[in-house]
């Protein structure tokens, strides 16, 4: 299988060449050539565990990689998970279930992708001999969950700039108590925006960046989206027969990343009903589902933070498709987005597509009606995707975070504060982080001098 850009200006690649540049060299995303059927394959496919069903799935598009080594990554990626079907599905009641993806090593969604992508990266170092210094900015989850993709794999190290005293204390401790020498946690002196500028103008620093071999940590990989279409797979073959055709699936949306990846995998043959795209007050998406207008906002600070953004990424794979697998369509698009801030689009899936927003005092109200009327606990993330279910249909929730993250939230809602063993360990280990100022010379230092060789 070859991979081409949503751009339609980068000759194709295979799959380890799509994994390992990231972002396309024309500035698009890497889509497969052609999404396969994969409906034959269902029968059998129903009884694997996760690990399993993983490995037969990715087979499909990891064409380049030996089978005995894909399957010895996968397994690797899904051993650190601490429940024993990895993505467990959970019924509350006759129509809605919840899939918890929170078994993770950092408690959250992320880690689905990013452990797999860490193996991939470490069996690229492995094969070719070369390290890889991979750099990111956050504001939580995903550099957490990067961080643990790469924890104390030989020839790599991550850096990653955070701003110091503005990410949650123990979204700080996943990052800087991890123990592992490859492992850099660089609390900025500044805001995230200064994080990200400092960033940008490193990998813009071409010739730092190839002597470095840096590749960046970001939501947009082709094996991010790969490896998140397999937890709707398991779920989907999960469900009582009689319901599959009438399911929907309820996704917090940020990036549009996590629901592109289940949208992708109703393309290639699995009969899904449709997609809920559930939004916190940043509402770009839900206003785009309701009017057919993208139009980017001011990004505002909500109790669902890992979903506070303007500009989803992944939504460039979706307009793809979309406009019926016109690139030049696409390039023309993304440079009135560019222009104008917006665009739209007429012939808009309504039928596959519905959508939801929630407010702060939304997501209080949403966390204490899930626990009064099913006693069960959700994050601020998930409780998003509880906002208007649709009645006629088989509900599943994807529950993007352990609600254990989110102690403060919890206890004004319910008034308790849950815990989960991982986090608690992390409270008696020390804070190993670098205090760094937001100077891109001093960035570059510090990752000449503790950087992987390359
Ligand atoms: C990243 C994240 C999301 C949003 O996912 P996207 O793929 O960006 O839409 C939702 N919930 C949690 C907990 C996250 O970490």
């Amino acid at each position: 299988m070859k991979y081409l850009s949503t751009r339609g200006q980068t000759d194709s690649v295979s799959f380890s060449e799509a994994v390992a540049l990231g972002l396309a060299p024309d500035g698009g995303l890497f889509l497969p050539e052609h999404l396969p059927d994969v409906s034959p394959r269902l029968r059998a496919w129903q009884n694997l565990s996760y690990a399993e069903l993983c490995t037969e799935f990715l087979k499909v598009f990891a064409t380049d990689i030996p089978e005995d080594v894909l399957g010895r990554l996968v397994r690797r990626s899904y051993a650190a998970f601490t429940h024993p079907e990895i993505a467990p599905l959970r019924q509350l009641d006759e129509r809605t279930y919840v899939l918890e993806l929170f078994h993770g090593p950092t408690l959250a969604f992320k880690d689905f992708a990013l452990q797999l992508l860490g193996n991939l990266y470490g069996w690229q170092c492995e094969r070719t001999g070369q390290g890889i210094n991979v750099l990111g900015a956050t504001s939580g989850d995903t550099g957490a969950a990067a961080i643990h993709g790469l924890l104390g794999k030989p020839r790599t190290a991550i850096f990653i700039l955070y701003p110091d005293g503005r990410v949650s204390p123990l979204q700080e401790r996943q990052m800087a108590c991890t123990g592992a020498a490859n492992v850099h946690a660089l609390a900025i002196d500044g805001s995230f925006d200064d994080a990200q500028r400092v960033l940008k103008e490193v990998f813009g620093d071409r010739a730092f960046a190839a002597q470095h071999h840096l590749s960046a940590v970001n939501s947009i990989n082709l094996a991010r989206v790969l490896a998140q279409c397999v937890y709707y797979l398991y779920a989907w073959l999960r469900l009582p027969e009689a319901q599959r055709a009438n399911v929907e699936f309820v996704v917090p949306t940020g990036n549009f990343g996590n629901v592109l990846a289940g949208w992708m995998l109703g393309r290639m043959g699995v009969a899904i009903r449709g997609f809920k795209v559930a939004t916190n007050r940043n509402d770009i998406l839900h206003r785009f589902f309701t009017t057919g207008e993208y139009r980017v906002g001011d990004v505002h600070p909500s109790l669902a933070p890992s979903m506070d953004i303007q500009v989803a990424s992944n939504f460039e794979r979706f307009l793809y498709y979309v406009v019926g697998e016109d690139a030049a369509r696409v390039r023309q698009i993304m440079a009135q987005l560019k222009v104008d801030g917006g665009y739209r689009l007429a012939n808009l899936d309504r039928d596959t597509f519905s959508s939801s927003c929630a407010t702060d005092a939304d997501i209080v109200r949403l966390i204490r009606e899930v626990h009064q009327r099913y006693d069960y606990v959700i994050d601020p993330h998930t409780a998003c995707a509880f906002q208007s279910l649709n009645p006629e249909r088989t509900s599943i929730v994807l529950s993007t975070a352990h609600p254990a993250k989110f102690p403060d939230v919890l206890r004004s809602a319910i008034g308790l504060g849950p815990v989960h063993p991982s986090l608690e360990a992390l409270k008696s280990r020390p804070v190993v982080k670098q205090r760094i100022a937001a100077d891109t010379a001093a960035v570059e230092a510090y990752i000449t001098q503790h950087g992987t060789p390359v």
